[in-house]
């Protein structure tokens, strides 16, 4: 398993050398709006709606104040936005009474704010932090079970457990970023790019595509 791990992350590490989220924030508490947003759609769809959100909200009291009917109207094409327009206006609320605005540094407050799960507080904690996290969302879970790091029918919390296991805590973050932009751009859902794939030997999925 270790030689496996060390291929898999070498080649992660070609690929992308310095990974990064790609939702798009300025201040802290964007992105956990954003991380909360990205529920079920792409990273893509949640940056061309909170451009405009943040845009015509710049400050979380703006929108704690917000008509949520507008914010409703801005997030309109990301799915569930009923569900999310609340979250936004609960979330600022709760940072805006209670913590001076500021995202804490608390997985237990974190995940204790409406919209905001283990994966989502794993995003915020490693990228605004630095605390070491493995979030396992599609990709991350897809990405695992094709390369035998996890079984086909295990759950996410038994996923992030065998990862954590398996890779050195100093590259948890790391490695994360890389494996969701590699079930992003590479081991796709549909039709993954397997022909250029190093990791081909090696993948229980490989006889899809060659
Ligand atoms: Fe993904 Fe294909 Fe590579 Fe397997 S061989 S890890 S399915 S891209």
């Amino acid at each position: 398993m270790k030689e496996k791990v060390y291929n898999i992350t070498s080649y992660l590490d070609e690929l992308f050398p310095n990974p990064r989220c790609e939702l798009n924030y300025n201040k802290d508490y964007e992105l956990l709006i954003a991380v909360v947003l990205s529920a079920q759609t792409t990273d893509k769809r949640v940056n061309k709606v909170t451009a405009v959100l943040f845009d015509k909200y710049p400050t979380l009291k703006d929108l704690k104040n917000a008509d949520i009917k507008d914010i409703e109207k801005i997030i309109k094409e990301i799915g569930t936005f009923r569900k999310k327009a609340v979250f936004v206006k609960e979330i600022a609320t709760f940072l805006d009474d209670n913590y001076d605005g500021k995202v804490p540094n608390d997985r237990k407050v974190l995940e204790s704010l409406s919209g905001v799960g283990r994966k989502t507080a794993n995003v915020v904690l490693s990228n605004l932090f630095d605390e070491p996290c493995i979030a396992v969302d599609t990709h991350v879970s897809r990405v695992s079970k094709r390369l035998g790091l996890a079984y086909k029918n295990d759950s996410v919390e038994v996923i992030e457990r065998k990862l954590m296991k398996k890779l050195d805590k100093s590259i948890w973050s790391k490695t994360h970023h890389q494996m969701v932009l590699f079930g992003r751009y590479h081991c796709k859902a549909i039709n993954p790019e397997c022909e250029t794939c190093k990791l081909y030997d090696m993948c229980k999925e490989k006889k899809l595509k060659v």
